[in-house]
């Protein structure tokens, strides 16, 4: 396994769980920690408790209404990921990565500061050239099966599969995220908000037990452009066409002292095949869904205990193992992919109008009446992608658990 994020983690505990003597190669020089907010959806809750580290995992909901926030300090009633269908857990991506690195059994070999330079397969076996780049070193394996889990520019991708440029699809937005230590000013401890403009966003999530984190994300017409001057930079201009006022300011501020401050174009993977032989992708390095879709956590999770259910089921067969895995993932993917562009809208909006309407919606969803209209608003119409968000993937694959819902009906047909 290629990449110590959650998809190589998962994949090396769910292998081994199957019988497998998994190798976890990462190129960090340590296991990281913390990360930006993710939401686990129930599809992420179903895959981690069916790998046995649900418990290993806790939601830090705040349960605080959240607020949307001008410039000026002006509030109105916003939305939280808790007032979504499902209630989505609301964790760090840290937390998800420590829950199943705990479950990962001693006898795992992990080696850091190590990548892979060279991969050559036969009928037979694949053998793998690995770097280590702390002692320079480097040594050829040979492997039964490599997974690909290290991430949007995975180097496994481009050794077997060819160079990024022909799998990466950019969104036209960019996005950076880091840990505010403390409270952002403005905001009482364990509020979330959210400053909405047209083509660009702020948002605070915040948590129960721990520091909130922030997330800035714009459209770009030119994302190469992006990159030309430091992030700090480039985000401060984007943002600066008018006072920044009390929250941004101060949360630009922090973000300038950063040390993990991730700046990055937001893109997909679109692949016709995840597996090529001996060699399997997983997790972004497959298919990126992207943060607009709020899946790759669940994703990842999911398609790793599969892959461990099939090459269970399929002893000495990988090629009809990673068939039936992609066949059977695949219009799951393909759902949260087509979601990301519609989602992307809860984040970041187009239009002045669409904030304003969203305002009277949430003002409207902030009596107790229209809480519940707007869940059921929510559910049905707004974000007709959340109830395919919460299935059970491997339960419904393995024709374990039922499908209700619509969404859900539609992958199952589409899967069928
Ligand atoms: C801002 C933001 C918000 C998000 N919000 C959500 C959300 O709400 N819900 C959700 O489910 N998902 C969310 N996501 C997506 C989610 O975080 C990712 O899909 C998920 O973490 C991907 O995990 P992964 O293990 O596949 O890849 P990664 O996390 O990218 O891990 C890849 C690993 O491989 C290592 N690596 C890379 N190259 C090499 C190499 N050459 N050799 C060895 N090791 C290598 C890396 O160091 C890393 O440890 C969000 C993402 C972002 C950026």
């Amino acid at each position: 396994m290629v990449g110590m994020g959650i998809s190589g983690i998962a994949t090396a505990t769910r292998l081994h769980r199957a019988g497998w003597t998994p190798v976890l190669i990462e190129r960090a020089p340590a296991r990281r920690s913390g990360g930006h907010f993710i939401a686990l959806f129930g599809a992420g809750q179903a895959a981690a408790r069916r790998l046995g580290v649900l418990d290993a995992i806790h939601d830090r909901n705040p349960w605080k209404p959240n607020i949307e926030l001008d410039r000026d300090s002006t509030r109105y009633p916003g939305l939280s990921f808790a007032d979504f269908p499902g209630r989505p857990w609301m964790l760090l991506r840290g937390d998800v990565e420590k829950g199943v690195f705990s479950a990962l059994p001693e006898d795992v070999e992990v080696r850091y500061s190590t990548v892979p330079t060279a991969i050559e397969q036969d009928a037979a076996g694949v053998d793998v050239t690995l770097l280590d780049t702390a002692a320079g070193t480097s040594v050829t394996e040979r492997f039964d099966l490599v997974v690909g889990a290290d991430g949007l520019r995975s180097t496994v991708r481009s050794l077997v599969f060819g160079p990024h440029d022909e799998y990466l699809h950019r969104l036209g937005y960019i996005v950076a995220a880091f840990h505010y230590p403390g409270t952002p000013a403005g905001l009482a401890p364990g509020e979330g908000a959210n400053m909405l403009e047209p083509g660009r966003c702020m948002s605070v999530f915040a948590f129960a037990d721990h520091d909130p984190t922030i997330l800035l994300s714009y459209r770009t017409e030119d994302v190469d452009a992006e990159f030309a001057e430091p992030p700090v930079d480039r985000i401060r201009a984007v943002f600066g066409d008018k006072p920044f006022g009390r929250t941004l300011g101060d949360v630009l501020d922090v973000m300038a002292n950063t040390e993990e401050l991730l700046f990055d174009s937001v893109e997909q993977v679109r692949m016709d095949s995840w597996h090529r032989g001996r060699v399997v992708l997983i997790g972004d390095a497959a298919w990126c869904v992207t943060l607009y879709a709020g899946m790759g956590a669940s994703t990842g999770l999911a398609a790793a205990d599969l892959l461990g259910v099939l090459l269970e089921r399929h002893p000495g067969d990988l090629a009809t193992a990673l068939r039936e895995w992609e066949g059977a993932l695949r219009p799951y993917l393909d759902r949260y992919q087509r979601s990301a562009t519609e989602d992307r809208q809860i984040f970041l909006v187009d239009k002045q109008w669409q904030i304003n309407l969203r305002r009277l919606v949430f003002r409207f969803g902030a009596s107790r009446f229209g809480r519940s209209r707007l869940g059921r608003l929510l559910r049905d119409k707004v974000t007709p992608n959340t109830a395919a968000k919460d299935v059970d993937i491997v339960g419904v694959i393995l024709g374990e658990t039922r499908a209700p819902g619509p969404a859900e009906g539609d992958i199952v047909a589409r899967s069928a």
